[in-house]
């Protein structure tokens, strides 16, 4: 097995939510906040899709973990509050979306530091996880989530398991993702601007993570599904997360936890030399 889990468990589960809701949009171009129907697909995340999931989660028995951009906390701040209320964790995910490799370093800092302004007085605490919108980190932001205070990330694809990233200021524990276990690559659909031209069955997305569940179930590994929900909060795509839960509750033997506690585990599990580097090709 790939990594050790509490109480002999085969795999471990973070189920994780990005709270995009507009900003994802306004991200790419603040021309859209005057196109009121393109808006308001990205506001039934927070409005509708939220409490939905909320339920499915509740049912389920499952604490899962949601990443907020600033703007969305403002925006919809009781949204955040039934989110904790529930007793689920909210890690950080910029202030308007903004990805790490388009900002300089002054502007990443500033952006990271202003996590746990934002979300601390909706929380009350400090975020400890930080995922990267589009899922893309620079060379430097590792470094930066150290000096803010961040204790893991959740952006990176190059392993199956956690793992401990070393920067130049501290380390900082990876939960690596995959595009497969994105609900993006399956439910995304605007005709402007271009975010993804797929509506796929929820039928398909089962079999897809369950196959994944399973297969990471016979080496030990860690499944991150990620899902927003402006996507995965529509009544059948809700539904079928409802299954996929059920089904991972019946293997028996998979450990299902906030982030922030398996990223905790590996902090306590992985040895304190066992560190990797950021190793970008040098072109
Ligand atoms: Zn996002």
């Amino acid at each position: 097995m790939k990594f050790t889990w509490p109480n002999g468990a085969r795999a471990a589960v973070a189920v994780t939510f990005d709270v995009d809701a507009e900003s994802a949009i306004l991200a790419v171009d603040k021309r859209f906040a005057a196109r009121a129907s393109t808006m308001s697909h990205q506001a039934y995340g927070p409005k509708v899709g939220v409490p939905r999931l909320l339920g499915v989660l509740e049912r389920a028995g499952v604490h899962a973990t949601f990443f907020v951009p600033g703007f969305t906390a403002r925006r919809y701040p009781d949204t955040v509050r039934r989110i904790v209320a529930a007793g689920h964790e909210v890690g950080w995910h910029n202030d308007l979306h903004e990805p790490p490799y388009s900002l300089e370093e002054a502007e990443e800092r500033a952006i990271l530091e202003r996590g746990a302004e934002v979300l601390e007085p909706l929380t009350g605490g400090r975020p400890r996880g930080f995922r990267a919108p589009w899922w893309e980190l620079n060379e430097r932001t590792p470094r930066l989530l150290v000096e803010a205070g961040f204790a893991y990330d959740s952006s990176l694809m190059d392993d199956d398991v956690p793992y401990r990233l070393q920067t130049d200021a501290g380390t900082l524990i990876e939960l690596p993702v995959h595009w497969s276990l994105d609900d993006w690559e399956q439910y995304a659909f605007l005709p402007e601007p271009d975010i993804g031209a797929q509506i796929e069955l929820p039928s398909k997305v089962l079999e897809l993570w369950t196959g994944e569940l399973d297969a990471m179930r016979d080496e030990g590994c860690l499944l991150v599904p990620t899902m927003h929900p402006f996507l995965s909060g529509r009544p059948s795509r809700a539904k079928m997360l409802g299954e996929f839960l059920a089904r991972v509750r019946e293997r028996g033997d998979v450990w299902v936890a906030r982030a922030g506690e398996i990223a905790a585990h590996a902090d306590a599990t992985l040895a304190p030399g066992d560190v990797r580097r950021l190793d970008l090709p040098d072109v």
